[in-house]
């Protein structure tokens, strides 16, 4: 049996005897390797699940350029992600525009993957992707109420306790201006629903300082927001006008030095935040993907859980023995720098 369908679904029928007859020859495409060809390194891929966006925040022109949102089949995804763990991969990054939307534009149609009936939906795809046994990190997420049923899954270690989630503001005038959805209160109140579910959980976000009409005390509002959420991971941008986005017809554009001094003072605030979080884990054992090898002091450069290939941390590791990119070692933590950590493999 290939699958089951419905009555009338001649489409289904036709995809999933596609999918299991083999494919016929194609010269230019059968000189690619299944996991397609990568520039990143052999140890960790970038999975696209959708391209486009049904948003339209005003400071940005990527729905002008990409069009609405478009889900990727869902079992189209799965066996890139089985080509690329075939192919030595050991992380999975995965991106959207907006991955939490994932298959809302196809009314998360039911579909097919590993030849069962599955949904193309976000919590079904991670639940496909958790059944591979990598590290699977989420990037991009939005917090719509459905990744309340994500975050289960981190906490069980069906994919990586980490969400990215790229807030951009907490002032519920400014979040309007930028027309983005959600209010900052209900973000607070989300990020400790999800803490209580999954302690370990790391959380990444974004933000602009400087938005046009951003006044001293929204600004205030922002950093109290920084100070109470205590985000693991952030990463902020000057507000910088994009040709042809709607922002820029907004009154009360701020001089670039008061964008650029929001941001410094923005910096500094999550740098001490950053630097206790990461103290917090001294004394600690975690597990770390290796990116470099030792050098010859024997020191090899890798990650944690809770860094994604460059945009967060690393955490250097002295060891004892060769060690090679994808290797998955255990680390005690024995020291911290603002972004960074410091430890020694652990060989039991
Ligand atoms: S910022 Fe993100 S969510 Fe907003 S319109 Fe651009 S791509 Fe869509």
């Amino acid at each position: 049996m290939l699958g089951v369908t419905g009555p009338d679904s001649v489409d289904e029928v036709i995809a999933m005897v596609e999918a299991h007859l083999p494919r016929p020859h194609d010269p230019w495409d059968d000189l690619v390797p299944a996991a397609g060809v990568r520039l990143t390194p052999k140890h960790y891929a970038y999975l696209k699940i959708s391209e486009g966006c049904n948003h339209h925040c005003s400071f940005c022109v990527i729905p002008n350029l990409r069009g609405t949102l478009v889900s990727r089949p869902i079992g189209e995804i799965v066996r890139e992600a089985e080509n690329l763990k075939e192919a030595g991969v050991k992380e999975l990054l995965v991106i959207s525009q907006d991955t939490a939307a994932y298959g809302v534009d196809t009314k998360y149609k039911l579909d097919f993957a590993g030849g069962r009936p599955t949904r193309t939906r976000l919590l079904e795809l991670c639940k496909e992707l958790g059944r591979l046994n990598l590290w699977t990190r989420l990037h991009y997420v939005y917090p719509y109420p459905s990744v309340d049923d994500i975050v289960p899954l981190m906490a069980e270690g069906l994919i990586l306790p980490y969400l990215d989630v790229p807030f951009q503001h907490a002032h519920p005038r400014v979040l309007k201006a930028m027309k983005r959805p959600a209010s900052a209160e209900k973000n607070l109140e989300r990020i400790a629903a999800w803490r209580a579910v999954c302690p370990d959980i790391t959380i990444r976000s974004t933000f602009i300082a400087g938005f046009p009409g951003e006044t001293e005390e929204e600004f205030e509002y922002l950093l109290d927001f920084l100070r109470e959420a205590r985000l693991d991971r952030v990463g902020c941008f000057a507000y910088s006008p994009v040709e042809g986005a709607q922002a820029n017809a907004l009154p009360g554009a701020l001089p670039d030095e008061v964008r650029e001094e929001r941001r410094h003072r923005f910096m500094e605030v999550q740098a001490e935040i950053s630097r206790e979080k990461l103290a917090e884990k001294i004394g600690k054992t975690l597990e770390v993907i290796i990116d470099e090898p030792e050098d010859e002091d024997g020191v090899a450069v890798g990650r944690t859980k809770a860094d994604a290939p460059d945009i967060d941390g690393v955490c250097y590791v002295t060891t004892d023995r060769h060690l090679t990119p994808g290797d998955i070692v255990r680390v005690r933590i024995t020291a911290n720098e603002e972004h960074d950590l410091i430890g020694r493999e652990v060989v039991e």
